[in-house]
């Protein structure tokens, strides 16, 4: 940082209501830190925000001194999109409340929530917002990327819910992007990520969900891999949207449920969600079971807030990670080969393969009517992360997910992939967006034309 820049700091700390951490501060290591540990990045300053105020000040710090800005929502971007060297990452965490409008069926949330927030304040109501399958995620991120979980078949994207945001923008302005208000912005933060400003509250339309829902994991071999992603191809779609199934390529986790001969075993889970009633998601179990034994599995009731928190263990934060992603129309005979050849060639037991089904109230919503980058046709986004516990463990799962992304890539639809799990190389950002990205571009230039806000899957202004 500058000497000018130094000598400001007097002048920020007065200025916000929230903390501002410089290094040598207590708490600046854990206000840098990021869900990801292979990203160990040192900003000049942190400015952790407790207002709408807050933020206009710290992005008119940098600005003023010429200083790089990162914006942290949940810290779960594994490029570490929330951390910038040397400049001032404007943290979000204590904007994190959430109000509910019950009989509105509308819910208000801080820029800086995470998805546990959102989920115990909506459930509180038994409603729920489509969103992450991790309760540590920040909704800032995910929402602004897409957002997709359980509830995707049932409610679609996050930002299929999204009714308005309120955003500070590069030159200090606070605006509201709702579909009568600022119309184009709004149009551009479904989907273009962090790229327009710093939103500071979300308002969502909600859904009634639970407060009870069916779980049910069935688990086999990677030996009998073919046979199980042949069942899932032929089961999954055309089950109806009360149910989701995610396809998990992993290794058996070490809990009370797994029986000990299968801790650490390599292979494929089928995880069953039914939003129905107990006796449907029995008869979805019953019929995989019987084309299938599986191994072992496990099924119970449990509440929805309980369901958003399975995973929130295995992904714990302080794990390397280097992920890449990819859509699939189908899962035909040829993507399956190479599926089921990678999954059992990764070494850590923490690195994955999964496969979330998009379709149902996903497909209903037009592809021009918001920026998400993804087609809207029935489709499975598929996640290969590789992840380990120790620093030099990492490059295998790099290699891994690298070999693997590659090999599956004429299986893929070319050119597209999630926003929120691109990893650290990203795609190129035209082809990503494809037609859509020219119009992103003009709004860009009108909110953010000196590109302040560049540390995201980035937009170039037009
Ligand atoms: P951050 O790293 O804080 O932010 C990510 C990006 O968004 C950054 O560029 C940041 O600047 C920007 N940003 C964040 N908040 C704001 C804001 N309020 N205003 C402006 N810009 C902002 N995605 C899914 O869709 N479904 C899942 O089930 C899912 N599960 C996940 C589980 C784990 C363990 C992890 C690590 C990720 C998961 N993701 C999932 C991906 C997730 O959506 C992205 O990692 C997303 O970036 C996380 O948002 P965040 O706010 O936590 O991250």
């Amino acid at each position: 940082m500058t000497q000018t820049a130094e000598r400001g700091i007097g002048d920020l700390r007065a200025a916000v209501g929230g903390v501002v951490f410089t290094p040598g501060d207590d708490g600046y290591d854990d206000a840098r830190r990021v869900w990801n540990a292979g990203i160990d990045r040192r900003p000049g300053v942190v400015v952790r925000c407790a207002s709408v105020d807050d933020v206009r000040a710290a992005l008119a710090f940098a600005v003023g001194n010429g200083l790089e800005v990162s914006v942290r929502g949940g810290a779960h971007n594994v490029a570490g999109g929330a951390v910038v060297d040397d400049g001032v990452m404007i943290d979000l965490s204590l904007l994190n409340q959430v109000s509910v409008d019950a009989d509105a069926k509308r819910a208000k949330v801080g820029g800086g929530a995470l998805l546990a927030d959102l989920d115990a304040a909506t459930q509180a109501h038994g409603l729920a917002v489509p969103a992450g399958m991790v309760s540590h995620t920040g909704v800032g991120g995910l929402t602004l990327g897409g957002g997709m979980g359980w509830l995707s078949r049932i409610g679609g994207l996050t930002i299929d819910n999204l009714v308005s945001v309120q955003l500070v923008t590069a030159d200090g302005q606070v605006l509201r992007a709702a579909a009568d208000e600022n119309a184009d912005l709004f149009w551009a933060v479904r989907g273009g990520g962090g790229n327009f400003g710093v939103v500071t509250e979300f308002e969502f339309a909600l859904h009634a969900v639970g407060p009870m829902v069916q779980y049910g994991l069935l688990f086999w071999d990677v030996a009998q891999g073919t046979e199980v992603l042949r069942l899932a191809r032929d089961v999954i779609p055309a089950l109806s949207r009360e149910f989701n199934v995610v396809i998990a390529g992993l290794s058996a986790p070490p809990l009370p449920f797994v029986p000990e001969q299968h801790h650490f075993r390599t292979g494929y889970a089928l995880v069953v969600t039914g939003f129905g009633s107990p006796e449907s998601h029995a008869e979805v179990l019953d019929r995989l079971r019987t084309a299938l034994p599986p191994l072992f599995e496990f099924a119970t009731p449990m509440p929805y807030v309980a369901l958003q928190q399975t995973l929130d263990e295995p992904n714990a934060w302080g794990h390397h990670v280097y992920e890449k992603t990819a859509y699939l129309d189908e899962l035909t005979d040829g993507a399956i080969g190479v599926l089921v050849e990678h999954l059992g060639r990764k070494q850590s037991p923490l690195s994955v393969n999964l496969f979330y089904r998009l379709d149902e109230a996903y497909s209903e919503v037009p592809d021009d009517a918001t920026a998400f980058a993804g087609g809207r046709s029935p489709r499975y986004a598929t996640f290969m992360v590789g992840a380990a516990l120790a620093p030099d463990q990492l490059a295998a799962e790099r290699d891994w997910v690298r070999t693997f992304w590659s090999a599956l890539q004429p299986h893929a639809i070319a050119g597209e992939g999630y926003v929120n799990a691109l990893g650290a190389e990203g795609l190129d950002t035209s082809t990503l967006y494809g037609a859509k990205y020219d119009r992103l571009a003009r709004i860009k230039a009108s909110y953010d034309p000196a590109n302040l806000f560049h540390r995201n899957t980035n937009i170039t202004p037009a």
